[in-house]
């Protein structure tokens, strides 16, 4: 793609957008470049690209799409001079001359990694109970020293922190051992570069590479499952540098055992480190993050004038993550510029309409599957697959009960999310936990327990 792309991608935005959010939001951005499927667009400050990737970032992608570039994500960073650099994969000092750094960071030159977010950092992660075991193992990483469990493996649903901790590590490890080289990448990123290798025939060199680091860190690995030739060369890669005694950092949106089409010696290697969740935020922890937030906020930028009671409102209403909730606060925050008083209850219910009807709390299949299988310690593929055993088969019922009566999923739907089985299976085996509740007081209990943890 090429800066002409771009400023036909822009025009046409200009169309879907609209001229004012064009002239505040669009015009301004400048195309840095498109590597890896990333593309980068250099904006003046962190909460303009904020802004912009919240209300824009889907469209932007689109017709950057429609034109023909292969973008997987975009990627907004504020130049130099104001801020912390953008790192590469492995930081180089502020003194360093920017132009030997770059050197080093050339396409195959260097230990490809992928930049690092100066604002995920351990300063910034508040801590509260659903995720104080994370923190507490991806600080002693953080602390380098003798590798006392490898891998770590930190997973959790979308948007709970897994990215944010690894580079926090990531920037803790720079901060006291400078010399380790330290390698920051997505699963994907990783398939990309392996594919490349294959492409220009460099594979040695990209083994040379991969096993040459101090520290390796892969994000999101449930992207290579089920692709056989990149698991195959992840596992060995991974193979080699715990042999070399080389931290290794990993996280995935579920557990290893879970990730579905993931090779059972890969998952099995992955599991004897330490694996750690990150659980769903709770209300103390999202109001947490939201105060942390406003602080930095007012920090950096000026005055806010945020009546009682606005952040408690937000904390309870909005639970699915906290992407979503710091996209809230991003979108309030803007608001408040432009208007230029307090913040209000109203208001805030005004401006954030659509994101608050979006979080109304709706319990789904697949977290009544998820919530049934650990608490009676099955595999949650087991729940799904074909097993009839009464161990399996019996929570098996009880997630369909608990499916017909908190969502409003019908019969057949629900069948379809328990492996593809008939309708007339699930209303059996409602009817069976009907029964069995009146009598069977442990199972009532269960239900009751199930029931209070999914609605909280
Ligand atoms: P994941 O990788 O698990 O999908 P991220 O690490 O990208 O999630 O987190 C999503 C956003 O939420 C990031 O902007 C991150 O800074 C923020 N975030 C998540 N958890 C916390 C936390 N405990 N404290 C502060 N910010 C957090
Ligand atoms: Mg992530």
């Amino acid at each position: 793609m090429t800066h002409d792309t771009w400023g036909r991608v822009q025009s046409g935005l200009q169309k879907t957008v609209g001229k004012n959010n064009y002239s505040n939001w669009i015009e301004p951005l400048e195309f840095s470049g498109l590597r890896d499927g990333v593309a980068t667009f250099l904006v003046p400050t962190n909460f303009m690209g904020n802004w912009v990737s919240q209300n824009f970032g889907d469209q932007i992608k689109q017709h950057l799409t429609n034109a023909g570039a292969n973008v997987a994500r975009i990627e907004f960073s504020v130049p130099k001079a104001g801020s912390r650099p953008k790192l590469q994969s492995k930081p180089s000092p502020e003194a360093e001359p920017a132009d030997t750094a770059e050197a080093t960071t050339g396409d195959l030159g260097g230990v490809p990694g992928a930049p690092l977010d100066p604002r995920f950092t351990f300063d910034s992660f508040v801590v509260g109970k659903p995720n104080e075991l994370a923190h507490a193992a991806a600080r002693r990483v953080g602390e380098g020293g003798p590798v006392t469990f490898n891998p770590l493996f930190l997973y959790g649903g979308v948007g709970l922190g897994k990215t944010h901790l690894m580079h926090a590590i990531a920037w803790e490890l720079h901060r006291q051992s400078p010399e380790l080289n330290v390698v920051y990448l997505s699963a994907e990123q990783f398939m990309y570069r392996f594919v490349q290798a294959l492409r220009d025939r460099k594979i040695m060199d990209f083994k040379e590479l991969f096993r040459s680091v101090d520290v390796l860190m892969v994000d999101d690995v449930q992207f290579i499952a089920g692709k056989g030739s990149t698991q195959e060369e992840f596992f060995h890669t991974f193979n080699a540098l715990v042999d070399q005694n080389k931290q290794i950092i990993i996280s995935a949106d579920r557990a290893p055992g879970e990730i579905e089409n993931l090779e059972e010696r890969i998952a099995s290697r992955l599991s004897c480190g330490l694996v750690v969740d990150l659980h769903p935020t709770d209300y103390e922890l999202r109001l947490g993050i939201l105060q942390q937030k406003v602080d930095q906020y007012r920090k950096q930028y000026r005055d806010l004038e945020l009546a009682p009671g606005v952040l408690e409102f937000l904390a309870h209403r909005i639970s699915t993550n906290v992407r979503v909730l710091e996209g809230a606060l991003t979108r309030l925050f803007a608001f408040a510029s432009l208007v230029g008083r307090e913040i209000t209850l109203e208001l805030t219910q005004d401006c954030l309409a659509d994101i608050l009807r979006a979080s109304d709390r709706k319990i789904t299949v697949e977290e009544i599957q998820r919530r049934v299988s650990e608490h009676y310690n099955i595999r949650l593929s087991e729940m799904i697959g074909p097993k009839r055993v009464r161990t399996i088969a019996r929570p098996r019922q009880i997630a369909m009960y608990l499916a017909k009566h908190l969502t409003s999923r019908s019969l057949p739907e629900i069948g379809r999310r328990f492996g593809g089985r008939d309708h007339t299976t699930v209303m059996h085996g409602v009817r069976r936990i009907e029964e069995l509740k009146t009598v069977d007081n442990q199972i009532a209990e269960d239900l009751e327990l199930l029931r209070r943890s999914l609605e909280a």
